[in-house]
């Protein structure tokens, strides 16, 4: 029996283990598909504070990892494919072993959406990426676009003006979901051309293992047409990591886990952290702090219950 089992080894994830395992708790972290989370896909941390000079995304995460592995935190690599939260204690199945646990924390963040184009997953690494910050660098010179029409989108474009030679942002609609602030500074920058009321019909060149260009087409006047393109960027939102809690844990119509007041959801004992609930701030600070929230509120749960 575990005191407390983290879902997630993100930022949110491993900031819970440090505060549960220097709480002499124990805590097991189950890692995850995607082991670091988003920080582990991205390059500069310009922003956690502490770092002046910035730091690595993946030497981040991995710090915060070894200091609470060196508290007592173990650490499981896999996935949970089945939970049931359903009375206590909470079975949490990992790669088809049931554990059992009093309270678990659900760090396990967000993932990025893809268009769903049969080329697209095809030429991740080729081409393709949700990420401007880690593959911009990429395409020094060359000609760049990123989809969306949210802050993602806007921020993404922007930061990517620093390398492309030009940059197309393509939205599917004429109004835009970004901020003024956001939207105003893409206006303003003259890199950035705006194609509205365009969706992506097909990405090529799947053959040659490249992106090559992109089949576009106008909604409005109904014209198609094909243009070259080097770096694709997908900017359209994320999807929480929920599934295997569907019906049990309490979310909104996106999936995002509903918020019982700070780090607690519908089920006592059952907590969160990370992009997994917040769909508004996303930063990896945000996701740390409200993985010592939760954290804490794991350790007074254990104590009202007189663990
Ligand atoms: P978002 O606001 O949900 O916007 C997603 C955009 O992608 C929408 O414009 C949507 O189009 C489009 N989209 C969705 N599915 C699509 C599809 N299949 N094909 C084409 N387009 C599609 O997501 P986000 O931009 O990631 O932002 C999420 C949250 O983080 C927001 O609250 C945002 O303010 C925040 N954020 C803030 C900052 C910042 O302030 N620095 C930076 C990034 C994100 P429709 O509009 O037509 O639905």
């Amino acid at each position: 029996m575990r005191n407390v089992v983290i879902i997630g080894s993100g930022c949110a994830g491993n900031t819970a283990a440090v505060y549960a395992a220097r709480a002499s708790l124990s805590p097991l972290v189950v890692m995850g598909k995607h082991a670091g989370g988003q920080l582990s896909m991205t390059t500069l941390v310009e922003n956690f504070p502490g770092f002046p000079e910035g730091i690595n995304g993946p030497d981040l995460v991995e710090n915060i990892k070894k200091q609470a592995q060196s508290f007592g935190a173990e650490y499981v690599h896999g996935d949970v494919i089945d939970t049931d939260l359903s009375r206590r204690p909470f079975r949490i199945n990992i790669e088809g072993e049931w554990v059992e646990t009093r309270t678990l924390i659900i760090a396990s963040g967000a993932s990025a959406r893809w268009l769903g184009l049969p080329a697209e997953q095809k030429l991740i690494g080729h081409g393709v990426s949700s990420c401007a910050t880690c593959d911009g660098f990429f395409y020094r010179g060359k000609k760049i676009m990123v989809v969306g029409g949210g802050d993602s989108a806007m921020e993404e474009a922007n930061f990517l003006t620093r390398f492309g030679s030009e940059v197309a942002l393509v939205h599917r609609r004429d109004q835009f979901r970004a901020s003024k602030i956001m939207l105003d500074r893409i206006r303003h920058n003259p890199k950035v051309k705006v194609l509205t009321n365009t969706v992506v019909e097909d990405i090529m060149d799947v053959p040659t293992k490249l992106v090559t260009g992109v089949r576009l087409k106008n909604l409005a006047t109904g014209v198609v047409w094909e243009q070259e393109v080097d770096g694709f960027f997908v900017a359209i939102g994320h999807i929480p990591n929920t599934a295997i809690f569907k019906g049990q844990i309490e979310t909104d119509a996106d999936g995002y886990i509903i918020s019982k007041g700070g780090p607690k959801t519908n089920i006592p004992g059952v907590f969160h952290a990370g992009d997994v609930q917040d769909r508004v701030y996303r930063q990896a600070v945000t996701a740390a702090g409200m993985g010592c929230m939760a954290a804490i509120a794991v350790e007074r749960f254990l104590e009202a219950e007189g663990h």
